[in-house]
């Protein structure tokens, strides 16, 4: 396995791999790539690591949630037997023996139990996330390396890569072989970790290498004469799964594993990432938010793109050993430059204000009086995307809401490209920046804190008209913070088109504005999870929704 069989790999994709000063390497396109494309499928290296509080509701081998529709699943591995097409809800089985891991059938368990289960089932320091995955990479490593893995007589989990590829990829399919040789020429950073972990991982490193020799784990590699890897690897493999690692969420976003892609560990970070990463089942996914044009670099987010700067760089350096240098962070230098444009000035603007008064008040009574003053859009104002608005006179939370809604709505459900948005959102930031506004400031990272938890409260309550109000309000800040097609946005449209068509008060002005909502909605997750697979029935659940409404306007 070399350089050349990646490089192959990879130009079946359309991507190619290049070397760069700042970023030692980068993923660039080298044909154009539409937006709502998949640009790769990726898999992992080892069983990813379900988090114990979620394993009752998750199958370890295909994914499968507890309850989900048991006959509609492309990345099942023998979804018939599970109990016939169309049996209803999926149902979960403990492993008899240790009572802690779940299976939706025989054959999931048995693939599981052959590749790993049966080393780690009785294994009491299997609740620690690094003892678990550094013992789940050793064990994958060595069977790749005996030749357990025979990519012809394929596994659960390769039947199941194999599913989402022919739905979603293009390009060829990655194997073992390829997963462990990208494994191996990622970034560790072991000389610049904190000595304090390096003692742990040592720690682990010895117990686990101790514990599979008296197991009689089968070590036959070549290479190792029957040995174990030494103590050494062992760590280097744990540097790298730290720098490298992923959380797997499901297509609500909800996270629910940890896992190793180190084909998908390639992409670089940008806070205005242009590519997102969704999982199906245990694949992973890098779909395109944007058009990417022959030669630009591909990039997913490593960080939530709603925190601060300062925030977003402690995560950056501290688990990635990086100082951003995207198009919204740039370089120290630039960034105290007085004359800042384009995203630079988005950190600015979402900063709390300086005289502390952001984030006080935060009770209900008053929260409910700074949201009643939101004036609803109308639903033929999202239609036609016109010339730039003028923006209001004062920033307030009701003003901030109706200028960006009705400057950015309609650019999205008209297909606006890339330039001519990011164009429209530059002039709102620097009109946001020159008007006079209200105290706290509207459109800080806290208030959007604050307001999102409040917009769950009034959910809760079922105070749909409250609700609809301050939904409305966070997609204009997730408007002005977040890329326009990121899943979150659509995501976040589907809940609030639900709030407007329950709000009776709202009338049919409500039900015309949820059918425009959910429209957006429609628009922004078919890039965000594309039409097909487990995050595709998604989409398949707005437009359902949409029928609905549909029915009730009698159009
Ligand atoms: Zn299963
Ligand atoms: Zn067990
Ligand atoms: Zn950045």
């Amino acid at each position: 396995m070399s350089a050349t069989i990646l490089t192959r790999h990879l130009h079946s994709h359309g991507l190619d791999l290049v070397t760069d000063t700042h970023k030692y390497r980068k993923v660039v396109a080298l044909r154009p790539i539409n937006k709502g494309s998949v640009v790769i499928t990726s898999r992992p290296l080892c069983n990813p690591i379900i988090f114990p509080t979620h394993r009752a509701q998750h199958c370890e081998t295909c994914f499968r949630t507890r309850g989900s529709d048991s006959s509609s699943s492309d990345s099942g591995t023998s979804v018939a037997a599970a109990g016939g097409a169309g049996s209803g809800e999926l149902e979960l089985e403990r492993c008899s023996v240790c009572k802690k891991r779940y299976y939706c059938n025989r054959d999931c368990f048995t693939v599981a139990w052959k590749g790993w289960h049966k080393w780690v089932c009785q294994d009491k320091d299997m609740e620690d996330l690094d003892y678990e995955m550094l013992k789940m990479i050793v064990i994958s490593i060595e069977r790749l390396r005996n030749g357990a893995f025979k990519e012809s007589k394929q596994s659960g989990v390769t039947t199941a890569t194999a599913a989402a590829a022919a739905s979603h990829g293009t390009g060829e399919q990655e194997s073992l072989a390829l997963t462990e040789y990208v494994f191996s020429t990622l970034m560790g950073h072991e000389a610049i970790s904190d000595p304090a972990e390096i003692t742990k991982y040592r720690e682990i490193a010895t117990k686990i290498r101790e514990q599979l020799i008296v197991a009689k784990f089968p070590f036959k590699s070549e290479s190792s004469r029957g040995e174990p890897p030494s103590v050494a690897e062992l760590m280097r493999y744990l540097c790298r799964f730290h720098c490298n690692n992923f959380s797997i969420h499901d297509s609500q976003l909800f996270t629910m594993a940890e896992g190793t892609f180190p084909v998908g560990a390639l992409f670089n970070h940008s806070c205005r990432p242009n590519a997102i990463v969704m999982y199906e089942g245990q694949t992973q996914v890098v779909r395109t938010l944007e058009d990417i044009a022959v030669g630009q670099e591909v990039c997913t987010s490593y960080v939530d793109n709603g925190v601060q700067r300062a925030e977003r760089r402690q995560l950056l350096r501290g688990k990635y050993y990086f100082d951003c240098l995207c198009p919204r962070c740039g370089d120290e230098e630039s960034s105290r430059a007085a004359e800042k444009t384009g995203f630079r000035i988005l950190d600015d603007l979402i900063e709390g204000d300086q005289d502390g008064e952001d984030g006080k008040k935060v009770d209900g009574e008053w929260l409910t009086k700074q949201f009643d003053t939101i004036i609803l859009p109308g639903a033929r104002s999202l239609q036609v995307a016109g010339p730039s608005l003028q923006p209001p006179t004062m920033i307030n939370r009701s003003s901030f809401t109706s200028y960006l809604i009705h400057s950015l709505v309609p650019l999205i459900q008209t297909g606006a490209t890339e330039q001519e948005y990011t164009e429209r959102l530059f002039e709102i930031y620097n009109s946001l920046r020159m008007t006079p506004h209200c105290t706290p400031k509207p459109f800080t990272t806290t208030v959007m804190t604050n307001a999102t938890s409040f917009f769950n409260t009034s959910l809760e309550h079922q105070s749909w008209a409250l609700a609809s109000k301050i939904g409305t309000f966070i997609l204009a800040l997730y408007l002005m913070i977040y890329p326009r097609h990121h899943p979150l946005v659509g995501l976040h449209c589907f809940t609030l088109a639900k709030c407007l068509w329950n709000d009776v008060e709202g009338g049919m002005t409500s039900v015309r504005l949820s059918h425009e909502i959910l429209k957006l909605s429609r628009n922004i997750l078919t890039v965000s999870h594309g039409r097909t697979g487990q995050n595709g029935s998604l989409v398949k659940e707005v437009e359902a929704f949409m029928s609905v409404v549909e029915t009730e306007l009698g159009s």
